[in-house]
């Protein structure tokens, strides 16, 4: 932990998500890229030949909408696509359509570990070609460029990496498991963070007069450690009477440090301006109200907590995964007894039993465990005496009359029995055990 003192830290986040819809963002190639065949998945439009006329794709700015929506963000009425210009050999048109003032969505918020962070915008953009560094040569991939990209944005209101990765996790989950508009990946790039890292001093009303942006970080893990070394490095400048430089930087994984890239080019450098092919977007009341989101985890983790009086933990943990909560709801209007909601969270959160089978396996898991039929006497003997052997010293506390070291034993045997057993019954078996 670094100790701030007089300081605390100012932290935003940009995140792009890869959509996974069946096309490209403005042409009818594949958007499925992943590990095909270099530049097989191209046509004039992405790879930006003159005269390929853009159009964009409407699951993409449906499924923009959608996450806008789903982190309560306000969907402007009017929105447009800009072309946002800078050279690089991973985009062939020179320029990188993108929506500058306008973007689809904005002002909304995410709540994590209990706070809330503000969403600042959500805009939808082109993903650029990949480069590849072979010694001297650099390969380039068209498949990825034209693939529709979400960009989403908050405000700089974080104060630390934990809240960062509460916020990522979430955002995630809501992304991957519920809304379904893309797989999220991080190792495949299809997630890619960003956060931008400055500092102030406490009593210092407006922001730092610099930031620093850390690129295309791919593990929440690798975000947390690049904002601990960020804030370490900064703070100790700032401590010297430096003010740090404004700035890109790369995470190096192996080293655990950030390292200076290119230097940010402020707005005024891109010479954003509307693109000239694309009519603006308009989007009716009834539009955003037809576009549906499902009940998001955080929704759905107070109603297990209320309906199923579960522990907020397990509610939480049940609905990280999609999958994993539909199955728990369809057991529970199986059995109709809300009072077993707990005991159903714990066999399915403690893998006693997974989403693949089927209800009525898991009730009669839950038949057996209430009446104990699970215990294997044969085993639960060996057990016994496996936990006994090793404890000597607590037979002769518990025979010299502290009868409560019992529920030790019965801990021990549990554990060895990997939860396979009645508590009740290892208790009786050990009592007679020990009386002998
Ligand atoms: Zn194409």
């Amino acid at each position: 932990m670094i100790d701030m003192k007089d300081y605390v830290p100012v932290i935003g986040l940009e995140i792009h998500v890869e959509l996974s819809t069946k096309s490209k963002m403005f042409c009818q190639c594949s958007a499925d890229f992943f590990g095909k065949r270099p530049n097989s998945l191209v046509c004039p439009v992405c790879l930006g030949l003159p005269g390929a006329l853009p159009v964009p794709n409407k699951k993409a700015v449906e499924w923009t909408v959608k996450i806008g929506k789903a982190l309560n963000c306000k969907i402007n009425p009017e929105s447009k696509f800009d072309r946002k210009h800078y050279f690089y050999p991973d985009l062939p048109k020179g320029y990188q359509i993108s929506q500058y003032d306008e973007p689809i969505a904005v002002g909304g918020f995410l709540e994590a570990n209990k706070k809330k962070f503000r969403i600042h915008r959500v805009h939808l953009e082109e993903d650029t070609g990949k480069l590849t560094h072979e010694g001297k040569d650099s390969l380039v991939d068209f498949n990825r460029s034209g693939v529709p990209l979400v960009e989403i944005v908050t405000e700089p209101d974080f104060t630390n990496s934990e809240d960062v990765v509460a916020f990522l996790k979430e955002l995630h989950t809501i992304i991957k498991e519920y809304l379904q508009v893309s797989d999220a990946n991080m190792d495949q790039g299809s997630m890619r963070l960003e956060p931008n890292i400055s500092i102030k001093k406490v009593d210092d009303k407006n922001l730092p007069n610099y930031k620093v942006e850390v690129k295309n970080i791919n593990s929440f893990n690798f975000v947390k450690r690049a904002i601990e070394f960020e804030l370490k490095r900064q703070l100790e400048l700032l401590q010297k009477g430096e003010t740090p430089i404004q700035e890109t930087r790369g995470f190096n994984e192996k080293k655990g440090i950030t390292v200076p890239q290119r230097t940010k080019e402020g707005a005024e450098d891109y010479r954003y301006f509307p693109e000239p092919d694309i009519p603006p977007l308009s989007f009716t009341q009834k539009y955003v109200e037809e576009v549906e989101i499902p009940e998001l985890p955080a929704q759905k983790t107070k109603r297990y907590e209320k309906n199923y009086n579960l522990r907020e933990h397990d509610a939480f943990i049940l609905t990280r995964d999609g999958k994993m909560a539909t199955y728990f709801e369809k057991v529970m209007e199986e059995i109709r007894d809300k009072a077993k909601g707990q005991k159903v969270a714990n066999l399915i959160i403690n893998k006693k039993i997974d989403s693949t089978a089927s209800v009525k396996e898991l009730t009669e898991k839950l038949k057996d465990q209430s009446e104990g039929r699970k215990t294997d006497l044969g085993s639960l003997e060996s057990a016994i005496v496996a936990v006994l052997e090793g404890h000597p010293k607590e037979i002769k506390e518990y025979q010299s009359g502290k009868e409560n070291i019992i529920m030790f034993f019965v801990g021990q045997v549990m554990r060895e029995m990997k939860g396979q057993a009645n508590p009740q019954v290892v208790k009786q078996e050990l009592e007679k055990k020990l009386k002998k």
